[in-house]
């Protein structure tokens, strides 16, 4: 038996607080009646419908996927352009990406079936050490860097990284290779910040998300997570 707010967020249809006020507002129901109270435990041989829409029921699985460059994270695009499920197993949960990496940016991206995790995850207060390699086309100073860290608004948002060094740059050619470190996942982020500077990114990969890394994968590899993995996230 599990409380009912935490079966809706579960499937991902809201976060635990949108679904204890979806309860409170009378928009779900229990075998079809409708429930009110917070604390109510349903099992999974219990039809629960929010607004009108059953919830699905499935084991929640999580995948880690080395996204290649050239591919869109959504599970689908009616471009045709490649899309991040086209790299997983062909599975019967209705897994999607957490967050996103640019169609550009290659790296560690994670999908699940389990809308609560991604919620989580996602929150700002929940902070994950997101690790990412930009190859930037000029070389950024160490002051600049800095402000990186103390942070900047780009068009009214205010951006900031954790920590941002360069590992090398390379005069000749004009480019260096940063390390950044974001708790944030601001859209395009990374690309921004520098862009900001004047050191627009020419390569961006993310290297590191939280305790899990990409070690002995190739771009388009994927893999599910172990129970462990799941729960050092959480
Ligand atoms: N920052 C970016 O600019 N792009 C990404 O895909 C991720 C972080």
């Amino acid at each position: 038996m599990e409380r009912l707010q935490k079966v809706i967020a579960h499937a991902g249809v809201a976060s635990r607080r949108k679904a204890e006020q979806m309860i409170i507002d009378g928009k779900v129901k229990v075998n079809g009646e409708v429930v009110k109270e917070l604390g109510t435990k349903v099992s999974s041989n219990d039809d629960v419908e929010v607004e009108g829409v059953p919830i699905v029921k499935e084991a929640p699985v999580y995948y880690l996927l080395y996204k290649p460059r050239g591919v869109i994270s959504s599970v689908s695009d009616d471009k045709g352009r490649k899309v991040v499920t086209d790299y997983l197993p062909e599975v019967d949960e209705r897994i999607f990406p957490i967050g996103r990496l640019d169609y550009d940016t290659s790296g560690l991206l994670l999908l699940t079936n389990d809308g609560e995790f991604a919620n989580l995850l996602m929150h700002p207060k929940h902070e994950v050490d997101k690790v990412y390699i930009a190859k930037t086309k000029g070389i950024p100073t160490r002051e600049q860097l800095q402000q990186l860290k103390k942070g900047i608004n780009i068009d009214g948002e205010y951006l900031k990284a954790v920590h941002a060094k360069i590992n090398s740059s390379d005069p000749k050619k004009n480019s260096a290779i940063i390390q950044v470190i974001l708790h944030e996942g601001k859209n395009r982020q990374v690309r921004r910040m520098f862009e900001a500077l004047g050191y627009p990114v020419d390569k961006l990969k993310r290297e590191r998300y939280g305790t899990l890394d990409l070690r002995g994968m190739n771009a388009g590899d994927s893999r599910p997570l172990k129970p462990h993995e799941v729960k050092q996230l959480r």
